[in-house]
């Protein structure tokens, strides 16, 4: 495969403090010879596990690049056990423009494993996936429900075969101490950032903290607290590891949507109507949703009707609803030793 061509200012294996940034080269209309500049800062200091911390890969999600803009500038070699990698916003041409995609339609989050021969956004994850990754013992991606949906605030992972990984990672979610927890399959395409460092055997969390457009206060808090236990509890930040009971929380609420029916798609194109809010419980074959026709205002609304049983954890943030998009959210209750 040929060399990768991005290039970073930053040394990965130099002890300290260090803030530059990745060059992605393109070419458009306006700026012939140009590159895309991607944030990074890397700060090491001795022996202890390499994580990676990555936000704004969809423009519309700022929580995780607020956090870790905030957390980038903050950290200090003394506060690190070996190696805090922090790409604070992967899609800045997305983030300037409150998108989710890049403006050449790229979703970057599909783009993995990527390419060096490929497109831009198939160069960066092409970086990522063989050169960042394997420097790593996590890696945590920060997403929340950007602009199109809404979602309880919680951090989530996959059900990855391997049950050493698989119960590293359920630790590593819980530390985020969100109220809620989630376990998700891809259900609109693979190739995403978190699939690749799983199958290189990586620690791997991702997080949906709220969205439909707006980032509340509370959200920000819960992203900078949730971020920076889970990077004590890898030991990566020195500090005593928080749980919920030391800060006299209830236990978490821990979802799982493993089947395509917890997913309910819009049957047809319509202003979309939600019946239930976040948290909410549902039956299966409960009448969740409706999508009402403006030009045919003597047209009854088409149902949308809950797949099967549980929390209503997502609900879609834009009324304007095309066939086959992604309404409500329905996550059932587990246990931690559901997970193991
Ligand atoms: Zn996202």
């Amino acid at each position: 495969m040929s060399e990768s061509p991005v290039a970073s200012t930053i040394d990965f294996d130099r002890p300290g403090k260090q803030v530059g940034r990745l060059r992605v080269p393109r070419s458009t209309n306006d700026s012939g010879w140009s590159s895309v500049f991607i944030p990074a800062a890397c700060v090491a200091n001795g022996s202890g596990p390499t994580v990676l911390v990555t936000g704004g890969v969809h423009g519309d999600e700022p929580e995780g690049q607020v956090a870790a803009l905030n957390l980038a500038r903050e950290v200090q070699p003394a506060d690190v056990r070996g190696r805090l990698i922090i790409l604070p916003c992967l899609s800045p041409e997305a983030s300037r423009a409150y998108t989710r995609l890049w403006p050449s339609g790229a979703n970057l989050n599909r783009s993995f494993p990527g390419s060096p021969d490929g497109p831009p956004d198939e160069q960066l994850a092409d970086y990522l996936t063989r050169t960042l990754f394997p420097l790593c013992d996590a890696v945590c991606d920060i997403h929340s429900g950007g602009r199109s949906t809404m979602h309880l605030p919680w951090s989530e992972m996959h059900m990855v075969e391997d049950r050493t990984q698989r119960a590293a990672m359920v630790d590593a979610m819980l530390a985020w101490g969100t109220d809620y927890h989630f376990i998700y399959i891809n259900i609109a395409g693979g190739g995403l950032l978190v699939d690749e460092a799983e199958r290189q055997g990586k620690i791997v969390i991702g997080t949906e903290l709220g969205g439909g457009g707006h980032v509340t206060a509370e959200i920000h808090r819960v992203t900078k607290h949730g971020l920076g236990n889970f990077l004590r509890h890898l030991g990566v930040l020195t500090g005593a590891v928080e749980t919920r009971v030391s800060r006299g929380l209830p236990e978490a609420v821990i979802l799982k949507a493993l089947e395509m029916r917890d997913y309910n798609l819009a049957p047809e194109s319509g202003l979309f109507e939600t019946l239930v809010d976040l948290g909410q419980d549902v039956t299966a074959g409960q009448l969740v949703g409706r999508l009402h026709f403006i030009e045919r205002p003597e047209r009854a609304p088409a149902e949308v009707r809950a797949g099967s049983a549980g929390v209503v954890c997502g609900v879609r943030a834009i009324a304007s609803t095309q066939q086959g998009d992604c309404v409500v959210v329905v996550g059932q209750r587990c246990s931690r030793a559901d997970l193991l």
